[in-house]
This record gives C-alpha cells, structure tokens and sequence, in this order.
C-alpha cells in the first residue's frame, strides 16, 4: 500500500478548511475529502500538487476533478449510507472513492480503455472496492439499474434519456450540461414515473462526455 504520510494529512486538513471557506457545508462530504488520500490517484510528475484546488492531467486527455468540484457535485448528489449510486467518467478513482466514504454501493463505468485498466489497478492496491466497468456511461449501466443517485463527471450537450430512465423514482442524477467550453451544474430529481424536477446551478468547464448520448465520437 503506497504512503499516506503525516504531511499528506496535513495538507489534506488545510484543503478541506479551503473547501469549507469556498463554501462547501456538507460535513460527511468534507469528512471523505479529509480521508481520501488524493495523491494517490495521480502520475508522479504531479504528485506534489495533489491537494491543490486545482483539475490536473491524467493521460490519455482526461483530467481528474478539482477538489472543490468533486465537492460540490457529491454535496449536491446527497448521498445517505446504503444507497446506489452510479458514477459515468472515473477517470483516476478518486471520486469514486469520495462516494464509497458516503455509501458501499458505487458503480462506475469509464469509456476509455487505458484508464479503466490503471484505475482498476490502482483501487484493487488501494482495498477500496467500488463496482468498475469499461463502456459507454453516456448509457448508463442498465443491468444494475436502478440506482438511487447518478453523477456525470464530464460535460454533456443534453440530459441522456437513458440516465434519468435508470434513476429510481425519488432519486436524483446531477450533471454538467452545456457546449464544449461551459456547463451549468444540474440536479436532476425523479418525483415519479413520468416526471422529472431540475435546478440549474453554478458554471464549470468539463472535458467532453462521449458516447452515444454525449458528445459522440
Ligand atoms: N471522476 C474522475 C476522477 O475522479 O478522476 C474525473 C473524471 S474526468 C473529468 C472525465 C472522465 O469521463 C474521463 O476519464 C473520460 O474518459 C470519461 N468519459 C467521457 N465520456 C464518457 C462516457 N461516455 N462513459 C464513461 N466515461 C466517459
């Protein structure tokens, strides 16, 4: 198991002091912040940096979240303990592994090989067992479905109709929409069946969601 020394703690402390200040408020949130060790989750030549509040290359052009985004997307999804929650864009773990401080029942599905491959490494080191998968998330992951709360961690042009159908009713999805250069924050809650609630929150700038219902390609 690599190092988790008592400086890393350190500056894990003073990051989640600078979420609070930035105005996240959700005390299970900044708890799993505070415990995840998110250096861990990085190629060495940005380690140092680890817990900047700043998005940082991962290869293979994808990026792992700035902390106070990780934040505010797992404060607005409100995750309680048992709960199923789908996570589309896993990138480096390191979110998945803020979810599975918040409930034991994470799935996550990444579209790029390369990265699924490392990170299925990587959380397997680490004993944090989340329910990994190679695919197009933009279609959710229908033989696990429902789930009672979903997070999109890439940038989308529409709400994808197969996320909002594998929500459970009273679950929420919460989702960047937008172009290719901005997104507005969404929080997307089925009150039934047939019927779906939204907010509209806060701009960010996320790298692309792929697949059939994203982007394409
Ligand atoms: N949550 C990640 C973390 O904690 O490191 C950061 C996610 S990064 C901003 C977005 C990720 O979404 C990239 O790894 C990208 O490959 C992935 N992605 C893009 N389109 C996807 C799709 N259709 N299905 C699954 N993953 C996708």
């Amino acid at each position: 198991m690599p190092a988790d020394t008592y400086r890393h703690r350190g500056m894990r402390r003073a990051l989640v002091e600078e979420l609070r200040r930035k105005g996240i408020r959700d005390e299970r949130v900044l708890q799993a912040v505070g415990t995840v060790p998110r250096h861990l989750f990085f190629e060495t030549a940005f380690e140092p940096h680890a817990y900047q509040d700043k998005a940082f290359p991962i290869g293979e052009g994808q990026t792992i979240s700035q902390p106070y985004t990780v934040a505010y997307q797992t404060e607005l999804l409100q995750v309680r303990p048992g709960e199923r929650v789908l996570e589309i864009g896993t990138g480096s773990g390191y979110q998945c592994c803020v979810l599975l401080e918040l409930t034991p029942h994470v799935f996550s599905i990444e579209y790029n090989q390369v990265l699924f491959e490392r990170t299925a490494r990587r959380l397997a080191t680490l004993h944090r067992p989340a329910h990994l998968f190679c695919g197009d998330g933009s279609l959710g992951l229908p033989q696990h479905a429902p789930f009672d709360k979903i997070l999109v961690t890439a940038g989308s042009p529409t709400l994808p109709r197969p996320l909002l159908r594998q929500l459970r009713v009273g679950g929420a999805l919460v989702i960047p929409v937008g172009d290719e250069q901005t997104q507005r924050m969404m929080r997307v809650v089925r009150e039934s069946e047939e019927e779906f609630s939204r907010q509209v929150l806060e701009e960010f700038r996320f790298v692309p969601l792929l697949g059939q219902a994203g982007w394409g390609k």
